[in-house]
C-alpha cells in the first residue's frame, strides 16, 4: 500500500453498483439520472459518470454549463446532459455548445434559447422548494405552450425539485410537492406522450414509487451514501469513497503537554502522538478539532487538538502495539472490521454527508480502482 500524504481512493465498481441498485426500485422504463455536479460530489465528474453509465444510469445532471463542458471535453460524446442550474447569457451559450439540455420556467428563457441557437429544455415548476422554476401552474403550463411555439427549442421534459424528501417528519410537505407537480405534469404529458417527466432526488426514489415518473435524478446515492444520513449500508448502498492520510510523525506527550495551536489538547496521561499531514487544507474541516475518530491499525484513535490547515494529530495511547510509524490512517472509509463513513463525520460537524465529500479540496488527489484492481 503506497501511503499518500492525503488520498482520495474511489471504487468505480461501487458506483457501478449503487446505480444498479437504485435502477432495481424503477420500472423498466424509467430513466436513472446520475447527478455529478460538484465534482460528482468530491468523486471526480468525468469517473463517477463513467462508472453510473456502466450501472445503468442513462442520462447525466450537472448544477453549471462548464460542468456540462468538462463531460463533453472528457468523452462522454453520446450521455444525455442535463444542465439543472441557473444560466447566464454567457453559460447558456456555453450549456448548448456542450449540447446539454437546459432548464427554463419563464417565456425569456424560452427566447435566450432561440437566441443562442436554439436546444432541448426542460421546463421546471416551483411545486414548493422556493428556489428555481415558476410557482404558478398556470403560467409554467403557458411556458410549455412557447416552447411548443418557438422555432429550434424542443420540450424535452418537464420537471419539479423536493425540499423534503429526506426528511421523512415533514408534516405532509413531501406529499403535498408530489401532488402539486403530479397534477400539472399529468395533463401535458398526456398532450406529447414523448417528453420526459421527472422530480425524485436520492431520497424521493427510495421514499416513493409515484415520485419516480419517467427518470430519477440521483446525487448523493450514486456515491453510497444515505440521502436521510444513516447508515448507508441499511439500505443496501456501498460507500465508494476512502479517504486516508498517513502517521507522518510519532512522539511521545507527557502529562500536561499539549499539541497544535491554542493548546487545544493537553495530556492527562503520558500518551503517544500521531502526527497526520492532511487538514482544512484539504477539506477536512476545522470543526473536526478534538471532535472526530480516525482508524490506526485497524482501531479507532481520537483526533485530539486543533485541525490546522495542512495537520492533524490523533492520540495513539500510551504504548501502540506495533509501530504506529508510516501506518495508513483512514478518515473516511473501512479498515479491518472498522468503518468510519461520511455520515458519521457529518453528524460531528452537525452537517450533512453531502458536504464532507464536496470539502474535499483538489489539492487531494482522486485515485480510482475498482474492487481493489487497478482501472
Ligand atoms: C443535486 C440535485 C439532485 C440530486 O439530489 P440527491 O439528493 O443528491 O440525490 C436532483 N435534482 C436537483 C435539481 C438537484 O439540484
Amino acid at each position: 500500500m503506497t501511503t499518500r500524504r492525503a488520498l482520495v481512493r474511489v471504487n468505480v465498481a461501487a458506483i457501478e453498483r449503487n446505480c444498479a441498485r437504485l435502477r432495481g426500485e424503477l420500472r423498466g422504463s424509467t430513466e436513472l439520472c446520475a447527478v455529478v455536479k460538484a465534482d460528482g460530489y468530491g468523486h471526480g465528474a468525468v469517473q463517477s459518470a463513467r462508472a453510473a453509465l456502466a450501472g445503468g444510469a442513462s442520462w447525466l445532471a450537472v448544477a453549471c454549463a462548464r460542468e456540462a463542458r468538462e463531460l463533453r471535453d472528457a468523452g462522454m460524446g453520446d450521455a444525455r446532459v442535463l444542465v439543472m442550474g441557473a444560466l447566464t447569457a454567457a453559460e447558456l451559450r456555453e450549456a448548448l455548445a456542450a449540447n446539454a439540455d437546459v432548464v427554463v420556467w419563464r417565456q425569456r428563457d424560452v427566447e435566450a434559447v432561440a437566441a443562442a441557437g436554439g436546444g432541448r429544455v426542460h421546463v421546471k415548476l416551483d411545486s414548493g422548494m422556493g428556489r428555481l422554476g415558476t410557482r404558478d401552474a398556470a403560467e409554467a403550463a403557458r411556458v410549455v405552450a412557447f416552447v411548443r411555439y418557438t422555432a429550434g427549442v424542443e420540450l424535452a421534459g418537464l420537471m419539479t425539485h423536493f425540499a423534503t424528501a429526506d426528511d421523512l417528519d415533514d408534516a405532509g410537505f413531501f406529499v403535498h410537492q408530489l401532488a402539486v407537480f403530479t397534477d400539472w405534469a399529468r395533463e401535458i404529458k398526456r398532450d406529447h406522450p414523448e417528453i420526459l417527466v421527472h422530480a425524485a432526488n436520492s431520497a424521493a426514489l427510495l421514499r416513493e414509487e409515484r415520485a419516480h415518473f419517467d427518470m430519477a435524478r440521483c446525487g448523493i446515492a450514486v456515491y453510497g451514501m444515505d440521502p436521510f444520513g444513516a447508515d448507508p449500508y441499511q439500505r443496501g448502498l456501498e460507500p465508494a469513497l476512502q479517504l486516508s492520510s498517513y502517521v507522518a510523525e510519532v512522539k511521545g506527550l507527557a502529562v500536561g503537554e499539549s499539541a497544535g495551536y491554542g493548546r487545544r489538547f493537553v495530556a492527562t496521561r503520558d500518551t503517544c502522538l500521531g502526527v497526520l499531514p492532511i487538514g482544512y487544507g484539504d477539506g477536512w474541516r476545522r470543526g473536526l478539532s478534538n471532535n472526530a475518530d480516525v482508524l490506526v491499525g485497524g482501531r479507532r484513535r481520537p483526533l485530539v487538538g486543533t485541525v490546522s490547515m495542512d495537520n492533524i494529530t490523533v492520540d495513539l495511547g500510551p504504548d501502540p502495539t506495533d509501530e504506529p510509524l508510516g501506518k495508513e490512517a483512514i478518515l473516511i472509509g473501512v479498515q479491518d472490521a472498522e468503518r468510519i463513513t461520511a455520515e458519521e463525520v457529518a453528524s460531528r460537524l452537525g452537517t450533512i454527508n453531502y458536504e464532507v465529500t464536496c470539502a474535499l479540496t483538489p489539492r487531494v488527489p482522486r485515485s480510482y480502482h475498482r474492487d481493489g484492481e487497478p482501472t
